[in-house]
């Protein structure tokens, strides 16, 4: 194919992958074959209730799967001292991200809930160094599109600082000093974007398999989740009722908890796609995947 006709293509598929929505489809985990996926996960509880099954899945086929936690989460717990919080949900972190298969975490140490008043750039800045230090070639994190339905300002703050570091991470006069200590400019092939709800979803992964071990992730969560019972009961007092199930997890089992906010939702989720338990995405590709399968010269991995 003449070059100019190659670069017309290129044109029109920049111009036009916006417009196009694909509709949702089952998506095979492809081998990582040493490729590395970074996680961008505002709390520390994120990565597994919204995608772990697709995190322990990632896993599994080889990819190198690093969670970046962006908040200290100080203030998701009841009835416990802000320190204590802090240790606990870092250590919970720790035991959630093993039991899904994740080698690789990194804390960013923000204020939770209060990241609104962090500096927008530092943030941004944080995923850039992030982005040229491990490389990888795809990330995923909160829909920056999802923030309609979102009420955590944390996650509406992290999911559009990681969207905006993903081309910065690019240029060479955004933070000199990266190339300066030996990074250099790198470019993510593929944004796998997450939320409640997802909104046009593109690609939909079968986590029927990973489901178990997502559960026993967000079991890994004791504090974060006792703070949910805590809120649940206390709308339903407001609502003039209380649920014996919900006084019972308050200090007893969370698996009934964990049964109806995380497994249920992926099984109906599954029944929408035609398996047993699904996690859905907004993925973003590169534009010029498709040119590159028939007129790119292979150069190897970076
Ligand atoms: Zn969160």
């Amino acid at each position: 194919m003449p070059e100019r006709t190659i670069f017309l293509l290129v044109v029109l598929c920049c111009i036009c992958s916006a417009a196009v929505q694909a509709a949702a489809r089952i998506t095979p985990i492809d081998p990582g074959n040493g490729r590395t996926i970074l996680v961008v996960s505002p709390h520390a509880d994120d990565a597994t209730l919204f995608i772990g099954g697709t995190v322990a899945a990632w896993s599994d086929a080889g990819w190198r799967v690093v969670v970046i936690r962006v908040t200290d989460d100080r203030w998701d717990s009841i009835g416990l001292p802000e320190a204590e919080t802090i240790k606990r949900s870092s250590i919970e972190f720790r035991q959630a991200m093993s039991i899904l298969g994740v080698k690789d975490v990194v804390d960013l140490g923000f204020q939770t809930d209060v990241i609104t008043d962090a500096d927008r750039l530092q943030i941004r800045e944080h995923i850039i160094r992030l982005i040229r230090t491990w490389k990888p070639y795809a990330i995923s994190t909160i829909d920056p599109y999802s923030g309609v339905h979102e009420d955590n300002q944390d996650h509406v703050v992290v999911a559009e600082a990681v969207a905006e570091a993903c081309w910065t991470a690019q240029f060479d006069k955004h933070h000199p000093e990266h190339l300066a200590a030996g990074l250099q400019p790198h470019g993510v092939v593929e944004k796998w974007y997450f939320g409640r709800p997802v909104r046009e979803a593109t690609d939909v992964i079968d986590v029927t398999r990973t489901l178990e071990r997502k559960a026993r992730a967000a079991l890994a969560h004791e504090t974060p989740l006792r703070n949910i019972v805590h809120q649940l009961r206390l709308q339903s007092r407001t609502a003039g009722h209380s649920l014996p199930s919900l006084d019972a997890a308050i200090t007893g089992d969370l698996k009934p908890l964990v049964e109806s906010f995380v497994v249920a939702p992926a099984q109906t989720k599954g029944k929408r796609h035609g398996v047993g338990a699904a996690e859905e995405f907004r993925v973003v590709r590169f534009d010029l995947l498709e040119i590159l399968k028939t007129h790119g010269v292979p150069v190897g991995p970076r």
